[in-house]
């Protein structure tokens, strides 16, 4: 038997996960889709596993008899495999899954015996399940390893089948190895996981408002200054829009703070919503207390838009009301917008303009529009 390969297989598998959770944080940082996420760290599984794949059959093929080396590298590529189920969460993932056991299923000559389809329909079904809840698998160890024996026993019987030197003892201490195995992988799996969602949750908490979940001023800054680097630099022109409740001290007096923290729920919802409407990705933040500003790119969009989109979130909003001791609230909102220009010194400059059309807002009897210092008929 060649157990000292197993350990190195421990290392290696460790290794891997270890450069795919650091490739899916960069990759992250770099606002990729998760699609695209999901594709390059089930490319590189697949690689991986592919990899392994050929090794066995090089390994078999200089030393005859060497039926052991299927079991050592077996585990491997079944941990692996658990991995890439509940690594990758989108339909990519679910796609490398099938492709992945086609290809071993395949390359083994397995479709020729009725029963191997059997447990490739099997182990697919039990895979897809493992990659849809896979969260809910990974909170506790029992889950996981119980849902990975019951694929994996599909995959030994399936194997089995053409391994007839081995013995009873191989059997044994091959699933011992591979308990042993999967237990350190997934403890170090799980451990990588928790550390990375916790700092997502920091950075997350950093850039967004606790109490509407839209991104923070902080947020905003660091944004407005990549804009204007991209206007700069790419000519990408971007509009400014910022608005401010009306009369919110007032909200606040007469029916209390947690309903004047309801209001600024429901705006920060309505815009949310008007900038997906936009498909445009979500730029809307939370710039002061009942203070908000959307950054928007203008590429094919033009002035009809703008008035017309300004004056879709004056009217949304307008409409919005809740019921409060059988009264109605409603609220109104203040627009400035303006956009930015070749002799900005900085990208405070056009926030500087916004803020003065608002305030042209507010001066001129709020529930207004104003764009690049002109008011416009309200809708
Ligand atoms: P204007 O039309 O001129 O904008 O008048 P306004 O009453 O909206 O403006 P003002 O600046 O006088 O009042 C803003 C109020 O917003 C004061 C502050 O207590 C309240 N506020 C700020 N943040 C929050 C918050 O998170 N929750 C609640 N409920 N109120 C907040
Ligand atoms: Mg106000
Ligand atoms: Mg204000």
């Amino acid at each position: 038997m060649y157990y000292e390969f197993e350990i190195g297989n421990l290392f290696l598998i460790m290794g891997v996960i270890a450069v795919c959770k650091w490739l899916e944080d960069r990759l992250n940082t770099i606002r990729l889709t998760s699609v695209m996420v999901d594709t390059t760290i089930a490319t590189i599984l697949f690689g991986m596993l592919v990899f392994l794949h050929t090794e066995v059959v090089t390994f078999k093929n200089y030393s005859a008899g060497a039926v052991s080396f299927d079991w050592v590298f077996l585990n491997i590529q079944i941990i692996l495999y658990v991995y890439l189920a509940v690594t990758v969460s989108s339909r990519i993932g679910m796609a490398f899954l099938t492709g992945t056991l086609i290809l071993f299923y395949w390359e083994r000559g397995f479709f020729s015996d009725w029963r191997a389809w059997l447990t490739f329909i099997f182990v697919l079904v039990g895979s897809l399940l493992i990659c849809r809840y896979a969260e809910w698998l990974l909170r506790q160890f029992w889950r996981i390893w119980l849902a990975t024996l019951i694929v994996s026993v599909a995959v030994w019987y399936t194997v089995a089948m053409t391994m007839v030197n081995d013995t009873f003892a191989d059997w044994a201490i091959n699933f011992l190895m591979f308990n042993i195995q999967f237990l350190i992988v997934n403890a170090f799996n799980i451990r990588l996981r928790r550390d990375y969602n916790r700092e997502m949750m920091l950075a997350n908490q950093v850039s967004h408002d606790e109490l509407t979940g839209l991104k923070n001023f902080r947020a905003f800054s660091t944004e407005l200054n990549t804009f204007y680097t991209a206007f700069q630099e790419q000519s990408q022109s971007f509009v400014l829009i910022t608005m401010d409740i009306d009369h919110f001290k007032h909200i606040n007096d007469t029916f209390g703070h947690l309903v004047g923290n309801d209001v600024l729920q429901q705006t920060a919802r309505v815009l949310a919503h008007l900038i997906d409407q936009e498909g445009a990705p979500n730029q809307a933040y939370r710039t002061g207390g009942e203070e908000f500003s959307l950054l928007m790119p203008v590429k094919n969009r033009d002035e009809a838009w703008l008035k017309d989109f300004c004056q879709r979130i004056q009217q949304t909003i307008r409409q919005q009301q809740m019921i409060v001791n059988q009264q109605a609230v409603q609220w109104t909102v203040s627009i400035g917008c303006d956009d930015v220009i070749q002799d900005d010194d900085s990208y405070l400059e056009v926030y500087r303009r916004a803020d003065k059309d608002l305030y042209h807002s507010k001066e001129n009897g709020r529930n207004m529009i104003t764009i690049r210092g002109e008011s416009v008929q309200v809708g």
